[in-house]
């Protein structure tokens, strides 16, 4: 029989109703015998509603008492679901990332694990019982209570999964798996059967939300079979796996991820002489602000144009470095554009084929989309372009890299 960790997502935990249907699921699997370890998120809306709270009362909390604030969500959906699952007479007991103990770092808002005791979860499995554990929180070495960013749940069911060798890590969502794309944005969007580490953790990097980052990038290292599965309907889902598939029968582009929550900055007319990145950019990393796609190009006047894109949220404090650098520097001018996207695609199959990236461009090309930036990596190419041709060409680009619906080879 097998241990199974399972994360349930805040749409799947999001009334008593789905906390029912969820106890339902987690109930079958005891009843096939297998060991479970749940692990749920919040309710639906519940940690954007505490963070609305907190900025009503103050524009910058403390990351100490936001930590405290945003991991109560959970507390209450663990408590739930164990009360859903005794009621059907399997013997469950829920437990905070405190309690576990799930032990991190003291970077409050985005702590990274560290360890995770295991013994008494074990006992709690040899007695046959379901443990329910809360997403997202844990706790450092002083006691303070941590969270692990937004979409933290997921880092904390692969954490867990590694920590007891299970079976299997298993995502439950609102989809079915993970898609070519966004199914919300393209309707002939494909659920893939498998998808690599790699890929995954591209496509999660470059803005597909269906995963958090940090829980591929653990679940790559650690080896734990992950696989995404809907909550609300039965379905193989889709593995992520190690190893890459045969390459020639596989499409070149997997999936293709975008992002709306960046923003473009450009110093204009600063001489190009030595030094002159470290210079830009310095003062914006000592900000904590984080830098994505750098472009640099020189003019024929010995100036260059330095150009490069942050968070979104990121963009007023960026900007404001960015005039005193610029006087500092001689520069001409500082713009920006708060109305930017990516758009990305990803497929390892791009390392043994070529003309990829032009025929990325040619798509946007004949829908009259302007590329603003490029940038390139072995296994993806991102564009960013106006925000408000993104939706165009995330669905010309699924039609031109054949994965709509219709042109998908069975798997
Ligand atoms: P949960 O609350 O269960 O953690 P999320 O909202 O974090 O769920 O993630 C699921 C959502 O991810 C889906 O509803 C879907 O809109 C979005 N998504 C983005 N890109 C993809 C993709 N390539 N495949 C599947 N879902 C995706
Ligand atoms: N509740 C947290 C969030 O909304 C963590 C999670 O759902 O994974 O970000
Ligand atoms: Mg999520």
């Amino acid at each position: 029989m097998a241990l199974y960790v399972q994360k349930y997502g805040g749409t799947s935990v999001g009334s008593v109703e789905r906390i029912e249907a969820v106890a339902d699921k987690v109930s079958g699997f005891r009843c096939d015998g297998h060991d479970v370890v749940v692990v749920v998120s919040a309710m639906s809306g519940e940690t954007n509603r505490l963070i609305g709270l907190a900025k009503d009362i103050q524009d910058t909390p403390t990351p100490r008492e936001m930590d405290v604030l945003v991991s109560t969500g959970e507390q209450v959906t663990i408590a739930l679901l164990c009360m859903a699952l005794n009621k059907r007479g399997v013997p469950a007991r829920s437990y905070t990332g405190s309690q576990v103990k799930i032990l991190t770092d003291s970077a409050h808002t985005k702590a990274r694990i560290q360890d995770i005791e295991v013994q008494s979860m074990r006992s709690d499995l040899d007695a046959g019982r379901v443990i329910v554990v809360a997403g997202f929180q844990g706790v450092d070495a002083e006691g303070n209570i941590t969270t692990l960013g937004r979409g933290g749940s997921d880092t904390t069911g692969v954490a867990l999964a590694a920590a007891l060798k299970a079976d299997e890590c298993q995502i439950y969502t609102d989809v079915d798996g993970v898609y070519t794309t966004d199914p919300r944005v393209v309707e002939g969007a494909q659920r893939l059967e498998k998808i690599t580490f790699e890929e995954m953790l591209e496509m999660a990097s470059l803005g597909s939300k269906v995963l958090q980052i940090r829980a591929v990038e653990f679940a790559g290292k650690y080896k734990v079979p992950l696989r995404v599965l809907s909550s609300f309907k039965d379905g193989p889902g889709t593995l992520i796996t190690i190893e890459e598939e045969d390459t020639v029968e596989k499409p070149v582009i997997s999936g293709i991820a975008f992002n709306r929550d960046e923003a473009k900055l450009t110093v204009l007319g600063v001489p190009d002489v030595p030094g002159v990145a470290s210079r830009i950019l310095g003062p914006i990393s000592r900000e904590n602000i984080e830098v994505d796609i750098i472009v640099q190009n020189v003019a024929a006047d010995k100036t260059t144009d330095f150009t490069f894109t942050v968070h979104r949220n990121d963009y007023p404090a960026a900007e404001a470095v960015l005039q005193k650098v610029a006087a500092e520097l001689g520069a001409r001018e500082v713009v920006g554009d708060g109305k930017i996207a990516k758009v990305s695609i990803v497929g390892v199959g791009m390392r043994s084929h070529a003309g990829v990236a032009s025929k990325m461009f040619d798509a946007l090309a004949a829908e009259n989309i302007n590329i603003q930036m490029i940038s390139t990596s072995e296994i993806k190419v991102s564009v960013v372009i106006a925000e408000k041709y993104l939706e165009l060409a995330v669905r010309s680009l699924h039609s031109a890299f054949d994965l709509d619906a219709a042109d998908v080879v069975s798997e």
